[in-house]
């Protein structure tokens, strides 16, 4: 039997991050102590209220299929959610809730893109964008920037990359890999480009509560109705909520885009998960408790993460503004991310994504989604290791 793959299929390549997270994980089951610094999510439990609202939707029987799209009740809540913390306006119908916030993503590159188009990411970018690009058969264009500009883009530098053939802008703030979090100014700015050059911007706003020293969100969708039409917003349950494995996301868009995403969602996935839906409506609308003594558990670590990587002779680190990880710059140590990441993971046990996954070779992603124990013992690893590099 001749397994042809798909071109489709064959252009891909596997997700690193999930590669080095497998071998973190095969050497702590074989009794290792590694300490990982590459989850890419919440170290918290979902809180209390959302387990027990899906807890009880699943005792009454909601088990069946729902509108793809999602249920009115949280696409109304969703809708809320966006007049109340962003100022925005949508109906309902202008929301889909999907399977998470990446499947959101893969929606909205599916249903905007196709052979022929270009869209613009900037790197470090968060891995996906550019697979879902090629899924969608059209072409990544990728936008360089360094730890010198705290990983933003100018809007000269997108303006220049804007061709007949762009169809997408890529924007995420606050950022996975970096943490960076552009200011409203530089937001509007970038928006501005788009508008004038009538480029999409898909805004992945998915780390939106998770800021820090006083830094600002403010969605691109917001600044005129120009920019509205022009913004597809992506966001979802897992990180303000700790709710990954629920595989929730949702996305506001404009009414002809939404509709076309809701067909393709109809005929791939369906409804998201029914009894997940009425825990993600209780995140919503209840206790936001939670998110403060969060921010101060992930503030303290950040704090003393950017401090002490500062600390190791060779390498430098920005301070991340929003999210929950660092992106340290070791091009001065002279190993590739990839060679470095996996020496640091044999010798000292200590898992970190190479920032090559992410498009950034001079770079690793440090998550501080782990506790202060397990980054001051972790951080003191690496530390032995650059200082044995150095000899
Ligand atoms: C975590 C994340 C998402 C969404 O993740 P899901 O688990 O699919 O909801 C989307 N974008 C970025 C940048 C992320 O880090």
């Amino acid at each position: 039997m001749n397994y042809r793959i798909s071109q489709r299929a064959a252009t891909l390549s596997p997700s690193l991050t999930l590669a080095i997270d497998s071998k973190a994980k095969a050497m702590k089951a074989a009794g290792e102590d590694v300490v990982g610094f590459g989850a890419g999510e919440p170290d918290f439990d979902t809180p209390q209220h959302i387990k027990d609202a899906c807890a009880q939707a699943l005792a009454d029987g909601f088990t069946k299929y729902t509108p793809a799209a999602g249920i009115p009740e949280l696409r109304q809540a969703i809708a809320d959610k966006f007049q109340r913390e962003n100022g925005l306006t949508y109906k309902p119908s202008q929301i889909i809730v999907s399977c998470g916030g990446k499947h959101s993503c893969y929606n909205v590159i599916l249903a905007t893109c196709q052979e022929g188009d270009e869209v613009i990411i900037p790197a470090p970018y968060w891995l996906s964008y550019p697979e879902m690009v090629k899924l969608a058969g059209a072409t990544p264009v990728i936008l360089p920037t360094s730890d010198q500009t705290e990983f933003k883009v100018s809007p000269g530098q997108l303006r220049a990359a804007i061709t007949p053939r762009t169809r997408l802008f890529v924007l995420n703030s606050p950022s996975n890999p970096t943490g960076s979090v552009y200011t409203p100014d530089e937001i509007k700015a970038l928006g501005d480009v788009c508008v004038e050059k009538g480029v999409l911007i898909m805004s992945d706003e998915i780390y939106e509560h998770l800021l820090y020293d006083g830094a600002v969100h403010k969605s691109v969708a917001s600044f005129s109705q120009a920019h509205y039409d022009h913004t597809i917003i992506v966001h979802g349950f897992a990180k303000a909520w700790s709710m990954t494995g629920w595989r929730l996301g949702f996305l506001a868009a404009p009414e002809p885009v939404a509709r076309a995403i809701d067909a393709i969602q109809s005929h791939s996935t369906s409804n998201p998960t029914s009894f997940a839906q009425k825990g993600a409506v209780a995140a919503l609308t209840g206790s936001q408790e939670h998110l403060p003594k969060w921010l101060a558990e992930y503030a303290k670590r950040r704090t003393y993460a950017w401090k002490k990587l500062n600390s190791i002779p060779g390498i430098s680190c920005v301070n991340s503004k929003g999210a929950f990880y660092l992106f340290p710059n070791i091009s001065k140590l002279g190993l590739s991310s990839t060679e470095f990441c996996s020496r640091l993971l044999e010798q000292e046990k200590v898992a970190a994504v190479p920032g090559i996954a992410f498009g950034a070779d001079d770079y690793l992603r440090i998550s501080y989604a782990t506790s202060l124990a397990n980054i001051e013992k972790g951080l003191d690893r690496l530390e032995k290791f650059v200082k044995g590099l150095a000899q």
